[in-house]
């Protein structure tokens, strides 16, 4: 369903500012959309949705009735121009995604980065995201944190994407599927090694539930229980303070390095430093090699 942009026609709507509008949406319940996502929704001259069915359904909940039309991975490339010749002249276009706030793992950045390469205003319409609601509910430190997306589902990208991951200094956020949540909890445990986590399921929805404990414990629980059902956000602890310190490893290493053969002296240093036994190996190997 791809419509063109149609001047509005709602009294006293039409004085919308020209240029494209980053509109986020709800993530489960149906009155997140803030007052002004709902001005917008009802002003623009154009919805461009990543499901126009999706979209559809939410301004008729709220009563709303405008062109919508699609922009989503498949047709991105062959809409793209489109949509900027008609900024061009003027248009106002708001881009949503099926859920939560456009361009985070969901479509748009291309657009949004063509706009401004254009000279074309962007408005941000900001609102509900997975992420920011999953950090907010789990406990963790929210003074500095990192949103990794989507992990590779290919096990051995996720161990070299998590491995990149491990030295982060700051909290982490990723999505995660139902399918792979046990298997990726596992992962994380081993590479990460102790660290506390939530597993933030189906927020503001029915069935919300926060489980909050270590990665171990996490990954232990799903595995036992299967996959849990719905969408699912996970929030890790960064590593210790201490932990993350080379010196202090490089120096725990050299003594123990000293006493016993490579793989004991790995196992003892790891489980005091409560460092990733992978990282303590790999600097026991730096160490051998330099002398
Ligand atoms: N752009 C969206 C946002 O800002 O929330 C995220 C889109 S991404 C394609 C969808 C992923 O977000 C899901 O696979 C899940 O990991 C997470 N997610 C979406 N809704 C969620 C919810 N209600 N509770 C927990 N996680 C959710």
């Amino acid at each position: 369903m791809n419509a063109k942009p149609r001047r509005s026609d709602g009294a006293g709507k039409s004085d919308l500012a020209a240029g494209l509008y980053v509109t986020a949406t709800p993530i489960g319940h149906a009155r997140d959309l803030t007052l002004r996502a709902l001005d917008v929704l009802a002003a623009v001259d154009l919805v461009v949705a990543e499901d126009t069915r999706v979209s559809a359904n939410l301004l008729a909940m709220h009563g709303l009735k405008r062109p919508l039309s699609a922009y989503n991975d498949h047709n991105a490339a062959r809409e793209r121009p489109k949509l900027l010749a008609w900024l061009r002249q003027g248009a106002r276009i708001a881009l949503v995604s099926d859920a939560g706030t456009p361009l985070v793992s969901d479509p748009g950045f291309k657009l949004v980065r063509a706009a401004i390469e254009e000279d074309l205003p962007v408005h941000a319409v900001p609102g509900p995201s997975a992420a920011l609601a999953a950090l907010t509910v789990s406990g963790l430190p929210s003074d500095r944190f990192l949103f990794a997306g989507f992990l590779p589902s290919r096990q051995g990208e996720r161990r070299r994407a998590l491995n990149e991951l491990s030295t982060v200094g700051a909290t982490l956020i990723l999505f995660e599927s139902a399918q792979r949540l046990a298997e990726s909890l596992a992962d994380m445990a081993e590479i990460f090694g102790v660290r506390s986590a939530a597993v933030a399921r189906e927020l503001t929805k029915l069935h919300e539930e926060v489980r909050r404990g270590t990665l171990d414990e996490l990954a232990s629980h799903y595995a036992r229980e299967g996959a849990p059902r719905g969408e699912m956000t996970l929030v890790v602890s960064p590593p210790h303070p201490k932990a993350s310190d080379t010196v202090r490893l490089d120096a725990a290493l050299e003594k123990a390095l000293a006493l016993l053969p490579l793989r004991s002296a790995v196992d003892l240093v790891s489980a005091l430093l409560e460092e990733p036994r992978r990282r303590v190996y790999e600097r026991a190997l730096a160490l051998k090699i330099d002398g």
